[in-house]
């Protein structure tokens, strides 16, 4: 498999490596306590610098959601589902949604994160439907 792969910077690597452990990590804000994905050296509402990782539940829902018939590359066999996911902590992220029929997903669906190896150094969160809506 060769699939295009995220670089983890000296910002992002702790994201990263939360991945491997199998655990989803975001920043929070020591300031305002605002919570962001993806990982930043500021905060993005306040500019505050001073962050720290918290893990999140892995849970949330689907916002939007769009079905890619042809992929990239024989790296990426379709139909696959490509989502915006609102995180039960507040930040949205890009994803993957597996397991699912892509004709039966719905904006609404509650989804849960799981990790799936890419690399030795990537593992990447993707998240399945755990209550249709
Ligand atoms: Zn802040």
């Amino acid at each position: 498999m060769s699939k295009i792969l995220p670089r983890p910077t000296e910002t992002s690597a702790p994201y990263w490596q939360g991945c491997q452990e199998g655990e989803l990590r975001l920043q929070k804000c020591n300031a305002c306590q605002q919570v962001q994905f993806y990982p930043r050296i500021m905060c993005s509402h306040c500019q505050h610098q001073s962050l720290d990782w918290v893990v999140a539940t892995g849970g949330g829902e689907i916002a939007s959601f769009t079905v890619v018939r042809r992929g990239v590359s024989d790296d990426y066999p379709a139909p696959y589902i490509v989502a915006l996911i609102d995180l039960e902590e507040g930040p949205r992220m890009m994803s993957y949604i597996v397991g699912t029929d892509p004709e039966s997903v719905t904006i609404g669906d509650a989804v849960m994160v799981e990790f799936e190896e890419w690399s030795d150094e990537i593992t990447m969160p993707v998240f399945r439907v755990v209550a249709a809506k």
